[in-house]
């Protein structure tokens, strides 16, 4: 049993649709005070709404992750309607499949700020309020896609999520200084809108090469960040956890056709 996190004020970014959504409903059913972060007002209301409506506290912020000042001021805002940040879940991100030789430049440039700058956004802007506490989280969703594995179409995604690691190495160093612990999770398959984007046919290849035969749910990657932000784990920092069903783990074809 973890600590109670209730009335922490959390913020999710991308908490709006898939694993963000799915992370907002588990602090938010463990009492936090959750900032739901992202463009779309429409999802990013009906996320809420649904939070709220199972008995939690979830407000929508607009915000653009690749954008420094709409990151500032959603953190900001957040920070003066609930009485500071505890917990930053950097989670917004995007996945278009391109192969390099049809990539446009541009599409490189926009994978990388909505997913790697905007790690170093969302952190940089709780900064001032983890110093003010002496205390604060960070939890990354990374990804097993360029960190361990690879995938056709997804240079520029695979560079971005590796990056995401190279940047929690230095960034957990520099936090400690105001005691605040920063890891990330590394989520395998999981079933949200953006993979349902991919088409039925990946989605089924995908679940028949996990050894649990299944898509991750959005609330395994919400588990693993809650107990990133929970006191339990005061001592982590800089640390990765892959939650994805043991789908690194298969040596070939063979191997997963065994089980
Ligand atoms: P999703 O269903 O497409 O949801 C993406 C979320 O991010 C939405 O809330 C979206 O809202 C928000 N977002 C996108 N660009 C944004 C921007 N520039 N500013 C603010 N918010 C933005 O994606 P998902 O599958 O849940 O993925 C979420 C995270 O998990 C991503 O970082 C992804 O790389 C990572 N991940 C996913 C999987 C998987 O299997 N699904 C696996 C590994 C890692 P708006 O579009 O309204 O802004």
């Amino acid at each position: 049993m973890l600590t109670s996190i209730k009335d922490r004020s959390v913020i999710v970014t991308g908490g709006s649709k898939g694993i963000g959504r799915g992370i907002a409903r588990v602090f938010a059913a463990q009492g936090a005070n959750v900032a739901v972060a992202a463009r779309g007002e429409e999802s990013g209301k009906a996320a809420c709404d649904e939070i709220n409506a199972a008995g939690g506290n979830a407000t929508f912020y607009p915000c653009d992750v690749s954008n420094w000042d709409s990151v500032r001021n959603m953190v900001d805002a957040v920070a003066k309607a609930n009485g500071g940040i505890d917990v930053m879940c950097a989670n917004a991100g995007a996945f278009p499949q391109t192969k390099m030789v049809d990539m446009d430049p541009a599409e490189w440039d926009q994978v990388m700020a909505t997913n790697l700058r905007s790690a170093f956004f969302s952190v940089k802007a709780c900064i001032p309020h983890f110093e003010k506490a002496g205390k604060g989280r960070v939890v990354l969703t990374s990804s097993i896609t360029g960190p361990v594995t690879g995938f056709p179409g997804w240079s520029h995604y695979g560079a971005s999520k590796a990056g995401q690691l190279g940047f929690l190495k230095t960034a957990a160093m520099e936090l400690s200084k105001y005691n605040t612990t920063i890891n990330a999770v590394m989520p395998g398959n999981i079933y949200t809108e953006g993979l349902q984007d991919l088409g039925q046919e990946y989605l089924d290849t995908m679940a028949a090469s996990i050894p649990l035969k299944r898509l991750g749910a959005v609330e395994d990657i919400g588990n693993a960040a809650l107990f990133f932000a929970s006191d339990e784990a005061a001592y982590i920092t800089g640390q990765t956890i892959v939650v994805d069903g043991g789908q690194i783990l298969p040596e070939s074809l063979e191997a997963i056709a065994e089980i």
